[in-house]
């Protein structure tokens, strides 16, 4: 009996090993909904779930909860179980003995001209104290429907090492227009919505996606996830757009007057595999879902690497030299307009957006953008690097190296961990430069970084080459501007 006992033990640990948590999702394209199953197996007297307060990649708060409608819960014979909301983002359940609690709700789904739409956060409701746990994705959809997500598989059911996966993978789903291309082995797939999505030029989208999986999966040294999803709506108007990173997927709002130089945001985005998504501050996954994340490294997750992003567009030939300058000019004029530069700095733009907007908080800074000012800061630091060293380090070896320490699903880096990395490729002077770029408020110095290269900031604020550059100076700016240095 020892043994028997012994035995039903492993097998129940076995069995619980390998219980996961349950979502089953079905479109319902005429109310606009989603039909929302979520089984959970648990053994405690009580479970609560509850909606993220925020999307990762938006440092903002977000009213998830309101989106819950009829939600109602059940044990394992179908039996009803109260469910009281403890607040506007959290319900508990007694489950004493049950088992199994199986919560039914719906929630809203973009649907437009046959095709859908939706985003994790916005969805899934988590189990309080488990979005660690394995979770199985089932999309039950009619049989000639499409489905783009991320997650690897080919559906209908996709497995999850966590909530956070589950809920960093947005789905598009029905009668898309799709493209896809292999890029490193890899998979990627862009799929296409929107009123304007016939508009776009769908060759040079195609072009862009994929040039752009080259060059950053080629920088980075491979790609990072199964595959890769663009999920792409199409506006009918403007040039630009916006986008948001995921963990093997991006969504991005195109203008359908979509151009060469959109490919900017695209390459952005894209870098987000690495910086954000897996370079990261530890606060930013596994995610507290209840809480805007504080962090001091937004500028470099956000505007350094709109830096690199830019940069490797012009380092490996798709922006000609002159335009990428302009590129620079523009962001470093950007920068220069916000007269916050010179009582805010970076670190803290960074580190109290979530103080904005009576403390619901937004995508850009407190005070000043972390964008224009991280993509300046790390301009200034690429070329100090370059010119310190004679050349042999950039930072390039400071991305590596962060990638280095987070890659391979590392916890994320510690907040001085980027000044550790400086100071390793540099030398110990760039504790202090650290310092005075990144954590004290003040004109950052881009004359003097320019002149390392040869280039300075003519009247207007453009970029242009001194007239007549020394020898050392064209030798560093063409290390500058190489693939590979
Ligand atoms: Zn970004």
């Amino acid at each position: 009996m020892k043994n028997s006992l012994a035995l039903v033990l492993v097998l129940a640990a076995a069995s619980q090993a390998h219980a996961e948590i349950g979502y089953r999702v079905q479109p319902q394209p005429d109310t606009s909904q989603l039909a929302i199953t979520v089984t959970i197996p648990t053994r405690a007297a009580e479970t609560l779930v509850q909606m993220p307060n925020w999307s990762p990649g938006h440092y903002m708060l977000q009213n998830n909860g309101a989106r819950v409608k009829d939600l109602v819960a059940t044990d394992r014979d179908n039996k009803p179980l109260e469910v009281t909301a403890v607040d506007d983002h959290t319900w508990k359940i007694p489950s004493a003995g049950t088992k199994q609690v199986t919560l039914r709700y719906s929630a809203p789904l973009e649907f437009q001209n046959g095709i859908g739409h939706y985003s994790g956060p916005t969805t899934y409701l988590y189990v309080v104290g488990r979005t660690q746990e394995r979770c199985k994705l089932t999309l039950e959809t009619p049989k000639d429907w499409k489905v783009a997500v991320g997650l690897d598989g080919n559906g209908p059911s996709y497995k999850t090492d966590s909530y956070d996966t589950l809920a960093d993978n947005p789905v598009t789903l029905g009668s898309y227009y799709e493209e896809t291309y292999k890029v490193a082995g890899k998979q990627h797939i862009i799929a296409l919505r929107g009123a304007a999505a016939d508009k776009i030029d769908k060759k040079l989208l195609r072009e862009t996606c994929e040039t752009v999986s080259k060059i950053e999966t080629e920088f980075m040294g491979g790609a990072p996830y199964g595959k890769y999803v663009w999920h792409f709506t199409v506006r009918s108007a403007g040039m630009g757009g916006s986008g948001l990173e995921h963990l093997s997927s991006t969504e991005i709002s195109l203008g359908s007057g979509f151009s060469r130089r959109t490919a900017s945001l695209l390459a952005h985005e894209f870098f987000h595999l690495w910086n954000v998504k897996r370079v990261r501050s530890q606060v930013l996954g596994p995610f507290d879902y209840t809480q805007l994340p504080k962090t001091g490294a937004l500028w470099w997750l956000e505007g350094t690497t709109d830096y690199f992003s830019t940069m490797l567009l012009g380092r490996f030939g798709w922006t000609p030299e002159q335009e990428l300058y302009n590129e620079i000019a523009s962001n470093v004029r950007r920068q220069r307009r916000s007269p916050a530069r010179l009582t805010v700095s970076p670190n803290e733009s960074s580190a109290r957006v979530g103080e904005t907007n009576n403390g619901r908080g937004n995508s850009n800074g407190f005070g000043l953008s972390y964008y224009d000012d991280g993509f300046v800061v790390g301009l200034c630091l690429d070329l100090e690097l370059l010119a310190k060293t004679n050349g042999k380090r950039s930072l390039d070896d400071v991305e590596f190296a962060l990638w280095k320490k987070c890659r391979n699903n590392q916890p994320g880096f510690v907040e001085d961990e980027i000044r550790k990395q400086l100071i390793v490729a540099g030398g110990e002077s760039f504790g202090p430069l650290y310092d005075k770029l990144v954590l004290s408020p003040g004109e950052l110095p881009v004359e003097q970084a320019l002149s390392y290269v040869g280039l300075e900031l003519a009247e207007r604020g453009e970029i242009r080459s001194v007239a007549t550059p020394s020898e050392e100076q064209l030798r560093l700016r063409k290390l500058w501007l190489a693939k590979k240095r």
